[in-house]
């Protein structure tokens, strides 16, 4: 299996969609232990994401990525615009030229995008962020391929991992985003921005890996 440019494009559509449906979660959660506007902050993004579509088609992998990155830096206030723009542009930039992708292919474009939020908001793994559900799901996903895992499975394996990242972040006190302001009252809730993060690898896996549910 390889991903195409197409099935690029319809992961980006599938995303927006599981924003467009959990908008109201998202802003819930930011609410919670934040400024209750990451769903719209998201939806804003993306909403703007969906419009540049039609201009998508005809480019390579990495100035699709590239498009949605400068997309969410020049739409999206609030810290999830610069750190979800600056996934999009290292990984497109991981991608450049590139007209489809294989696992090692995903793998780079991952661990630059991860690289690349962690280089922006300073965060570390335990600060409770979106990092928390990006690096186990990064890390899973580089240990099925090293194994020879298929791209499908490595797929699944990362969203499973992205998931338990995103659940674990619940006890957590938050140390970096506003989030931080609450202290020791910030543990008990799931942080909101790990929360989009296991949408967006989730969606690539029941899009690329056609995954049941
Ligand atoms: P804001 O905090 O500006 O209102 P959002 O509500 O859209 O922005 O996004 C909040 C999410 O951003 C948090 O749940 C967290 O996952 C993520 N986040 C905040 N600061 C950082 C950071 N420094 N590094 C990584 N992720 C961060
Ligand atoms: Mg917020």
């Amino acid at each position: 299996m390889t991903v195409q440019r197409d099935d690029v494009i319809a992961w980006i559509q599938a995303f927006t969609a599981a924003i467009t449906e959990n908008k109201g979660y998202l802003t819930q959660l930011d609410s919670d232990i934040g400024d209750g506007d990451h769903g719209t902050n998201m939806d804003r993004g993306f909403q703007a994401v969906s419009a540049k579509v039609p201009e998508l088609a005809d480019k390579d992998i990495g100035a699709i990525l590239k498009t949605v990155g400068m997309t969410l830096v020049s739409t999206v206030g609030g810290a999830s615009g610069p750190l979800y723009g600056t996934f999009f542009l290292q990984a497109g930039s991981a991608t450049t030229g590139k007209l489809e992708l294989s696992l090692a292919d995903w793998v780079a474009a991952l661990q630059a995008g991860v690289d690349g939020v962690i280089m922006r908001g300073k965060a570390s793994p335990g600060d409770k962020t979106m990092i928390d559900a990006l690096t186990p799901a990064l890390q899973t996903l580089k240990e099925s391929a090293s194994k020879g895992s298929g791209f499908a499975v490595a797929l699944r394996a990362s969203a499973d991992a992205c998931e338990q990242g995103m659940l674990a972040t619940i006890p957590l006190v938050a140390r970096k985003g506003r989030a931080s302001y609450l202290g020791e009252r910030s543990a008990g809730h799931q942080d909101p921005g790990a929360t989009s993060s296991h949408l967006l690898l989730r969606a690539a896996a029941q899009v690329w890996a056609n995954q049941e549910g």
